[in-house]
């Protein structure tokens, strides 16, 4: 059986090998372990084979979790991401347990989740998800709308404007992947360029899972968000076993 800690050091392996055929530096891209509908255990032993990031999905789940995986103890403190998208009814849950909030696409949310963060917590880390290829329904900004919801958040007091998220649609053979990329890439290198005040820390560009993290990786990507890669095929409805 393979477990957690051999398939988190293939998944480094690609990464590594994605930046050398990029002629990037093998640190430049973070790995964000996507660990929904897995439960404390599954993360409890990527945390031990030296995974820090976690990303989750479902917010209920995953302060469950984040309090059961602390329960357990582990050497090095964890970061939360939050990759789902974020109900008004849910901002307060997000602001108290994460670190960072990838899915910001509306402005109701983010002045929610900056009124709500804790004052004894840093700053929110924000990324905008950018939509490049789908319709009015899928999440995200159109890259016309992003610049604008950047510099607003930018402004604001309890979140910090680290970069763009995506999350594209499928396709199939590595070429029809890096095009789709390269067009969120070109809304990062926009925003970046264009930005201004607030952007002094807007460093990251979230692209590229399990599928096609070696694309994501040619494009631009300084985080990739890993999950069946990592944990196995998931199973839905997700009800973590315990
Ligand atoms: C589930 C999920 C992932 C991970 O997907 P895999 O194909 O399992 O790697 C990455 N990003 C988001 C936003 C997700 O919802």
């Amino acid at each position: 059986m393979t477990t957690i800690a051999d398939k988190l050091q293939s998944v480094r392996a690609r990464i590594a090998q994605a930046c050398a055929a990029a002629g990037r530096a093998p640190d430049s891209v973070a790995l964000l372990a996507v660990s929904k509908t897995f439960g404390a255990d599954a993360v409890h032993a990527a945390a031990l084979a030296g995974q820090c990031c976690f990303g989750e999905n479902y917010i209920q789940e995953a302060v469950e979790k984040i309090a059961q995986v602390a329960a357990l103890g582990l050497p090095q403190p964890l970061e939360w991401h939050c990759i789902g998208p974020v109900q008004s009814n849910k901002t307060r849950l997000v602001a108290e347990h994460f670190d960072w909030v990838h899915t910001l696409d509306r402005l109701k949310t983010a002045q929610r989740l900056s009124e709500q963060r804790p004052a004894h917590l840093p700053p929110l880390q924000v990324c905008i998800q950018v939509n490049v290829d789908g319709g009015a329904s899928k999440s995200g900004v159109a890259p016309v709308d992003a610049l604008q919801l950047a510099r607003a958040v930018a402004q604001m007091p309890r979140l910090c404007l680290r970069g763009v998220m995506s999350i594209p649609d499928e396709v199939q053979g590595g070429a029809a992947q890096l095009a789709v990329h390269l067009r969120v890439r070109q809304v990062f290198d926009a925003l970046r360029a264009q930005g201004g005040a607030g952007f002094e820390a807007f460093d990251t560009l979230s692209l590229g899972m399990t599928a096609d993290l070696e694309a994501a990786v040619a494009a631009g990507s300084t985080m990739v968000r890993v999950g069946s890669g990592i944990f196995g095929a998931r199973h839905y409805p997700s009800s973590p076993t315990a």
